[in-house]
């Protein structure tokens, strides 16, 4: 058996011991006689699997008792448009910053149920840094201040937290959840889809603060209502239940490491790695301001285009795989999530600096 390097944005990399467990388990869950993706989600195992993860990411992330953990289905574009309908509470608009292509499909979806203030926009410096807090303009009457930290595309990432005072802050986390403490009471909802940090794709998580459910538009699906999903624990409808063992199953490693602090040691080791490397080097360029540097996505440019097919080829020639840059900005990018070992940043590097030794 031959693994990859796999810097895919997402679906992604998953530790090798996750997938491990999970295979040992296929037929057979703990005695049960079934796989987990065979068993009824209102069975006592499947219970005692859904109870479990949800404890997990509540220790690992210290989610205070007054927010609800929510495992929902519809991944975060979904969230685009459930996030309003749950999230306008009667008001008339909601802040939204723009920093980059997430955000700008969140602020699309977001107009088809109400109002959408752009608060502030790095839309005409080419998406390259996060707008500091002193440049946006809030409205005091908001329902909420949505923001993305991490954008997947752009690779620009908040590295502080935004202060709104008493309107709700709704962060789109889906591709740097889990990649370092946060003060989750800063937050009125997190949102994010589990395949980056946390597991196979289909699964949602949402984290919200109680106060800020049960008062979703008329309109909202039942299974779109914050209220409803949170009366029924996750379940009512049928949830993502394989998605919720592997994602337990993540949780667990995460708990093994060290936890979320020793993670984001290991993250920043191994941004450091490729960030150091690009700027000392002349033949290959980060886009993004130093301070704004995703941890998660790190895009990057040959100063030659034309040499990029060329790159790419040698890459996975050496087993490094998915490092085309997304189709709207060219280039390249390397996802390095919790789950890429060091070596694969370690194989990275060593082989973009053979590639420029060759080329420049
Ligand atoms: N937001 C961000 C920051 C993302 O990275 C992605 C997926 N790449 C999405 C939203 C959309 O997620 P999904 O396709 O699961 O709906």
């Amino acid at each position: 058996m031959t693994r990859v390097f796999n810097f895919s944005a997402g679906p992604a990399v998953l530790p090798e011991s996750v997938l491990q467990t999970a295979a040992a388990e296929m037929l057979d869950w703990h005695g049960s006689g079934m796989s987990v993706m065979e068993m009824s989600h209102r069975g006592k195992e499947f219970i005692a699997i859904h109870a479990k993860a949800e404890a997990l990411l509540r220790s690992l992330l210290a989610i205070p008792a007054n927010y609800k953990v929510l495992f929902m289905q519809g991944g975060a574009i979904g969230e685009n448009a459930i996030v309003p309908m749950n999230m306008l509470r009667g008001k008339a608009s909601a802040d939204y910053v723009n920093t980059g292509e997430w955000s700008k499909k969140s602020i699309k979806e977001a107009k088809k149920y109400g109002g959408v203030k752009v608060a502030a926009s790095a839309e005409s410096s080419g998406f390259n840094h996060v707008p500091k807090q002193d440049t946006w303009q809030l409205d005091p009457d908001a329902a909420y201040v949505h923001i993305c930290s991490n954008e997947t595309i752009g690779g620009v990432e908040y590295h502080w937290t935004p202060e709104t005072g008493s309107v709700p802050l709704v962060a789109d986390m889906s591709s740097n959840i889990l990649s370092r403490p946060i003060d989750v009471s800063k937050y009125g909802l997190i949102y994010g889809g589990a395949q980056k940090n946390i597991g196979p794709a289909g699964l949602t998580i949402v984290i919200v603060r109680d106060d800020l459910i049960g008062h979703a538009l008329p309109i909202t699906p039942s299974a779109f209502d914050y209220k409803t999903q949170a009366d029924n624990d996750s379940m009512f409808n049928t949830p993502p239940t394989y998605a919720i063992y592997i994602a337990g199953l993540v949780f667990e490693w995460i708990q093994a490491q060290g936890g979320l602090v020793a993670i984001e040691a290991h993250n920043r080791a191994k941004a450091a790695l490729l960030y150091d490397f690009l700027d000392a080097s002349r033949f290959y360029s980060s886009p993004v301001a130093r301070e704004d540097r995703s941890l998660m996505n790190v895009p990057f440019k040959l100063k030659n285009e034309a040499l990029d097919d060329a790159f790419l080829k040698g890459a996975q020639a050496r087993g490094m795989l998915q490092l085309k840059g997304h189709r709207s900005v060219g280039g390249m990018r390397a996802s390095i999530y919790n789950a890429m070992p060091i070596a694969g940043v370690q194989a990275l590097v060593g082989y973009m600096k053979e590639f420029e030794a060759q080329h420049a």
